[in-house]
């Protein structure tokens, strides 16, 4: 988790730190680009109408720093014109200006009038509308200005351009490729104006600059978009990934919990188990029926169920320990609690009581059916076949529960219902008095 916050913590920082140095990089200029078109980089050649229509006269010099046309315009041509052609193509291969914004051009036009108008094209060759052996066919993106002379440099964006419409309308060019382009510019031409009388003109280019961003605002701006999204897209599926991480985690360990819970929940029964149950005769002890003797009692009486207790004390036993030892007096002890469990119906509870006496709770059952059943046990003791050839019996008191009376009073009643039985002589059943 801190590694994870630490790893986002440190992608922000670079990404706030890049995206803040790119774009003051930006502002300040850091990714602007100039490309010059010079007499050095280009061929420059005079055109003029001479070749057409008409008689005007052109010559083109370079005197090392400026490219010099002088033009005498004749009256013969329709459209008389002379211009200083640069030549940027290699076969075809013209300049991609796309990704510059502004041209920027010095100028000096001696003309007529101050006034007096340039034609600055660039022409774009592009198969889709271009043919090699016609140059007219180059697509003419235009501008034209006055430039005056001596007024410097003038920066012009090239949004301003615009394509010659005759041009768009001589050769059918459909209207997807009808807009200014310069992907593959193969020749500037600084040309004289439109409707220009006959005299002496000259044109002269001092310097020639494209201005451009070799990193755009807009690229910047996916740049960093993408950037920020990829780090975003990252650190989402990071934290998905954590999150189902955690929610495994946590469902192992509820897992965990639920089974060591089960296992702790397992050992105290078994505990239970053993608290109660009297290890040596393996019935029920005393305090084990505490809770549940209450319960039986509050359920027979709502119920209006009949409940009975068979009080049953071996008779002499202290006999049998003196003959057998108190280890013999045990196993005879085992050997009766097994005997009382056998005898006993699924639903009576076999308790311990203490020492050598025993009660048998029996829910649902009358004084007759207790009865019966005390002297059944009687019987079964005095003739079953106990270890050493011993002859035991038993005394026994039974009573039913009268509905209202505490449940001392009512295992008191018992107790001297088995003391009636000892004192008549042992080996017998007596019931309990009201
Ligand atoms: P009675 O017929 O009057 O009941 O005579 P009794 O000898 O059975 O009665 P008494 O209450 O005088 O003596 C009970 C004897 O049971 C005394 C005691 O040593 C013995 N006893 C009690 N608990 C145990 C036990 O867990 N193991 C053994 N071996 N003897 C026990
Ligand atoms: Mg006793
Ligand atoms: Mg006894």
């Amino acid at each position: 988790m801190d590694k994870l916050r630490r790893r986002v913590r440190v992608a922000a920082y670079f990404l706030l730190t890049f995206s803040l140095l790119t774009f003051l990089l930006h502002y300040v200029g850091g990714f602007d680009k100039e490309l010059s078109i010079n007499a050095r980089n280009a061929a420059y050649v005079s055109i003029d109408d001479s070749a057409q229509d008409g008689n005007s006269q052109s010559s083109i010099d370079f005197d090392g720093e400026s490219i010099a046309l002088n033009c005498e315009i004749g009256a013969k041509g329709k459209w008389p014109f002379c211009e200083i052609s640069l030549a940027l193509d290699d076969n075809f291969h013209g300049l991609d200006l796309s990704s510059y914004h502004s041209i920027g051009i010095d100028v000096d036009y001696y003309s007529l009038n101050d006034d007096e108008r340039l034609r600055i094209y660039l022409r774009n060759f592009d198969p889709e509308y271009s043919t090699e052996d016609d140059p007219v066919s180059y697509k003419f993106n235009a501008i034209e200005y006055a430039p005056g002379v001596g007024n410097g440099m003038k920066v012009i964006p090239l949004k301003s351009y615009q394509v010659l419409s005759w041009w768009i309308a001589d050769y059918e060019v459909p209207i997807e490729n009808a807009g200014p382009q310069f992907d593959n510019i193969v020749q500037i031409e600084i040309a004289t104006g439109s409707y220009i009388k006959p005299a002496n003109y000259a044109i002269r280019l001092n310097r020639l600059v494209f201005y451009g961003h070799w990193l755009s605002e807009a690229t910047l701006l996916r740049l960093n978009i993408l950037m920020w999204g990829f780090a975003a897209i990252y650190f989402l599926i990071n934290e998905r990934r954590r999150l189902a991480e955690q929610v495994s985690e946590m469902v192992a360990k509820s897992e965990y919990l639920k089974q060591a819970n089960q296992h702790l929940y397992q050992e105290s029964l078994a505990f239970k188990e053993l608290a109660y149950t009297d290890n040596l005769t393996g019935t029920q002890n005393r305090h084990a029926v505490d809770c549940w003797l209450r319960d039986i009692v509050d359920f027979s009486q709502r119920n209006c169920h009949a409940l009975s207790m068979v009080y049953i004390d071996i008779d002499f036993f202290k006999k049998i320990n003196d003959s057998l030892g108190h280890h013999g007096g045990d196993e005879v002890l085992k050997e009766f609690g097994r005997v009382l469990n056998l005898r006993s119906r699924k639903t009576d509870v076999v308790v311990r009581w203490g020492g050598e006496e025993f009660i048998i709770f029996c829910p649902a059952t009358n004084l007759r059916g207790a009865k019966e059943f005390a002297e059944m046990v009687r019987m079964i003791v005095e003739s079953y076949q106990w270890a050493n050839g011993l002859y035991i019996t038993c005394s026994v008191g039974v009573t039913e529960y009268i509905p209202g009376e505490d449940i001392e009073d009512f295992i008191q009643r018992a107790d001297s219902a088995l003391y009636k039985a000892k004192k008549q002589g042992r080996n017998r059943v007596e019931e309990a008095t009201v």
